[in-house]
């Protein structure tokens, strides 16, 4: 459900590149399967974010819910929706189910530990929180993909509280693919396991490309409960920790402010998580 690190690289592309999307958008769109809603027919994510946004409408992004097959079908079968800053539109499936992402005994093991049901308005709730996110910096310069994703799971978690989740159940079906990705790409976290283990992790200059993606897939499918574990329960960690930061920094300022246009630019820098994990 990453899309932040997308929609930079859409930035990026050439206009044909732009064309050969929006063919692909367009199908959607166009599809028998595919309904367009808008935040109104959200009502209780539409109160959420008048509460918590008062200044910011969303109400003219419309939100297109098709079929996993639909997506899939169109270059969409890794999220369960997105927000596309270029189309100012979301996307997402009305049925998602975390897929095993791949062979393996290492995947196998992590999707063991992972795999739950997720609900399509949780993505819609989060897919808008992007949306916010780019209106209300639009012209604010570079964005960091981790910065928004934190910026957009943190201020998500009052919507699911109020649905009567607990922490580890928001986290279990929302934080963690991004918190096991963000664990995943630390390398003294991942260094530390290895070395726990006694293994001494390939250096990549020593081989080719395809040798050395065999020899990393080999080490972790031959450890692949150990470092299943290990991941998820630094992901766990991660996560627990954003949410800690939010109640204790983040939510102050946006019940505080009385100027919520400038809120979020404030929270950017106030759950600037780098520094703390
Ligand atoms: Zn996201």
């Amino acid at each position: 459900m990453s899309w932040a690190s997308y929609l930079q690289a859409i930035k990026e592309l050439q206009q044909q590149e732009i064309k050969e999307l929006e063919k692909r958008v367009n199908r959607i769109k166009s599809s028998v399967e595919t309904t367009e809603k808008r935040i109104d027919d959200f009502p209780e994510i539409h109160a959420y974010l008048q509460k918590h946004f008062p200044k910011i409408n969303l109400g003219d992004i419309p939100i297109y819910m098709t079929s996993p097959r639909v997506m899939d079908r169109n270059g969409f079968e890794d999220a369960g929706g997105c927000y596309i800053n270029y189309f100012k539109a979301i996307f997402v499936k009305n049925r998602i189910r975390v897929k095993d992402s791949g062979g393996g005994r290492f995947a196998a093991a992590l999707y063991k530990k992972t795999s739950c049901a997720i609900d399509p308005e949780d993505v819609v709730m989060h897919e808008l929180m992007h949306a916010l996110s780019a209106r209300v910096r639009s012209g604010a310069g570079a964005r960091f993909r981790n910065n928004e994703e934190e910026f957009v799971y943190t201020n998500c978690v009052d919507f699911y509280r109020s649905k009567g989740r607990s922490d580890e159940e928001i986290i279990k079906t929302s934080f963690l693919p991004f918190c096991i990705q963000d664990a995943m790409s630390d390398k003294d976290v991942m260094l530390g396991f290895w070395s726990q283990l006694g293994i001494e992790f390939p250096v990549r200059k020593d081989y080719t490309k395809v040798d050395y993606e065999k020899k990393v897939q080999r080490l972790f499918d031959n450890n692949a409960s150990f470092m299943a574990t290990a991941i998820f329960d630094a992901a766990m960690e991660r996560s627990f920790k954003m949410i800690d930061l939010h109640n204790k920094y983040g939510r102050q300022q946006i019940h505080t402010n009385t100027s919520p246009d400038f809120d979020p630019e404030l929270r950017m820098d106030t759950i600037d998580m780098d520094c703390d994990l």
